[in-house]
This record gives C-alpha cells, sequence and structure tokens, in this order.
C-alpha cells in the first residue's frame, strides 16, 4: 500500500519516534507509525505488538523490549539507556508501544529520557486499548443516556501491586464508566474495593481480552459476579474491563459479533 499523498515526515538518524502501535489490529495503526515503520532502522517493540505490524518493517532490526505483568522483562531505565544508545549510534530508532504510547505506557518516562539526553524526537499517538478495543467489542466509553464522563484506571501500581493508593469511593461517586487497564491480577480486590464503594452488585461490567485480534472475546457479567465468572471463563491477559451501563449498549452495536 503507497501512502496517500502528504508531507510525510523522514526519519532521520539519531531520532527516537516514540510511536503507538493501537491495540493489535494492524488495520488501527496511524499513517506516521506506517511511515515510521518503513524507514526505521530499529524498532524496539513491547510484548503486545504482534508480529503483522512488526512485519511492515522489515528493513529494521527488531528489539524486544517486552514489558508484561507478572513475566522478567526488561527494566524501564534500560529500555530508556538502550534507546539513547541506539539513537546515539545514528539509529532511526522506533520506539513502538502497544496502544497510546502516554497511556499506561510509561512514554513520558522514555520521553524524558531522551529530552535528558538531547535526543530529538517525534510522538506519534496510537488508539488506546481501552477506546478502541472497547468499541470493536460495541462499547462506547461514553454514551448520551449514560456517562458525561470516564475515567481510565491502571490495576498496577509501580510495584505491580493492587492499586492501594487510588481513592475507590471518589471514582465510584465521580465516574459511570470506569476503564480498568491491567486490572486482570487483582480483579476480586478492585470489584470489592467499588461495591464496598457503593456501585451496585448488578452493574454491567465486560471484560475484552485480546481486543480487536481475531481471538478477541468478551465476557459479559456483573460487578458482583465478576470475580467469579472470570475464573470460570478461563479469560487471560491482556484485557480491559469496563464497568458501567456503556456496556448494555453491546447489545445493539456489537458488530463483530465476538
Ligand atoms: N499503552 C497501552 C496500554 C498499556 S498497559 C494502550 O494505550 O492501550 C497494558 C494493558 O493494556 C493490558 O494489561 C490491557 O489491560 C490493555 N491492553 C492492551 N492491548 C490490549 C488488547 N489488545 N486487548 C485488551 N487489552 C489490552
Amino acid at each position: 500500500m503507497d501512502l496517500p499523498s502528504h508531507h510525510w515526515p523522514d526519519f532521520l538518524p539519531g531520532w527516537v519516534w516514540l510511536c503507538g502501535a493501537g491495540p493489535g489490529d494492524a488495520g488501527l495503526l496511524t499513517l506516521h507509525a506506517l511511515n515510521g515503520l518503513r524507514q526505521a532502522d530499529v524498532v524496539v517493540h513491547d510484548a503486545l505488538v504482534g508480529p503483522e505490524i512488526l512485519s511492515f518493517a522489515p528493513q529494521a532490526e527488531l528489539i524486544h523490549a517486552g514489558k508484561r505483568g507478572g513475566k522478567p522483562s526488561a527494566k524501564q531505565t534500560d529500555i530508556s539507556l538502550r534507546l539513547v544508545e541506539l539513537a546515539q549510534a545514528g539509529k532511526r530508532v522506533l520506539r513502538l508501544k502497544g496502544g497510546d504510547p502516554f497511556v499506561f505506557g510509561r512514554g513520558g518516562e522514555e520521553g524524558a529520557a531522551l529530552k535528558a539526553a538531547g535526543i530529538p524526537m517525534r510522538i506519534i499517538p496510537g488508539i488506546s486499548a481501552g477506546i478502541g478495543g472497547l468499541a470493536y467489542a460495541g462499547i462506547p466509553v461514553t454514551h448520551r443516556d449514560v456517562n458525561q464522563s470516564v475515567t481510565f484506571i491502571t490495576g498496577h501500581d509501580q510495584s505491580a501491586a493492587a492499586p492501594h493508593k487510588l481513592d475507590w469511593e471518589a471514582i465510584s461517586r465521580a465516574s459511570e464508566v470506569l476503564v480498568i487497564y491491567m486490572g486482570m491480577k487483582h480483579v476480586g480486590q478492585i470489584a470489592g474495593a467499588l461495591l464496598s464503594a457503593g456501585r451496585p452488585a448488578e452493574e454491567p461490567v465486560a471484560v475484552v481480552c485480546d481486543a480487536t485480534l481475531p481471538e478477541q472475546r468478551v465476557l459479559e457479567t456483573t460487578l458482583g459476579a465478576l470475580e467469579a465468572d472470570l475464573a470460570a471463563s478461563g479469560l487471560a491477559p491482556p484485557a480491559i474491563i469496563c464497568v458501567g451501563r456503556v456496556v448494555e449498549k453491546r447489545a445493539v452495536l456489537n458488530w463483530l459479533g465476538s
């Protein structure tokens, strides 16, 4: 596929492009991401970036810098250092992250490390799993009948423990729709915290696994039954958990039939 006519930026040697790959379906890459993939010397990618997307950069060296909850992975400081070294060696470095680099992706930290080292960078946003992934399950993150706000939450804090620091009561009161990333490990604690904070047990919940990929699966349940239903389903990460009545819109909007 040729890129449509546009002033596409040249990927200059010694630059790092900090780029989102979207939630999985290669068609959800941005054109800037595709342009970067085609010119990169090195692609430093996460575990969540799949082979089809990487195949758009056949000329590039691929470096796996995956971070995945619970599994041994490169340390964040090592990844940032690697990006700096590759750029200083004159490479065109595409740092490719799942979803959007600035949504629970530590893109801000990597960008700051590049800035501190004087490395020029371009930032290319991507479709975040908590928006695009839910859309592939037929769930709009906002709907006029349901919510005027949406809260994006991480189920892990920096120590990979459950997010004790979050004020679940305030979150429960403030936002009709909650979109939880990295929530699978601590799903019982998260559901318990929301119930204690006053969210009803019958509130609809969807768990969207491998969103936008051919193996996408969706569990529809309620807050009260979430932990047990999830355990019985055998579903595994990566998954987005959506709490709120927007989940009911799936009845009409589930275009994929997953
Ligand atoms: N920067 C990414 C999020 C990184 S955190 C983004 O904007 O989407 C990793 C978490 O994202 C996973 O634990 C999961 O909660 C979510 N995630 C990423 N890709 C996903 C997918 N294809 N399906 C479901 N969840 C996904």
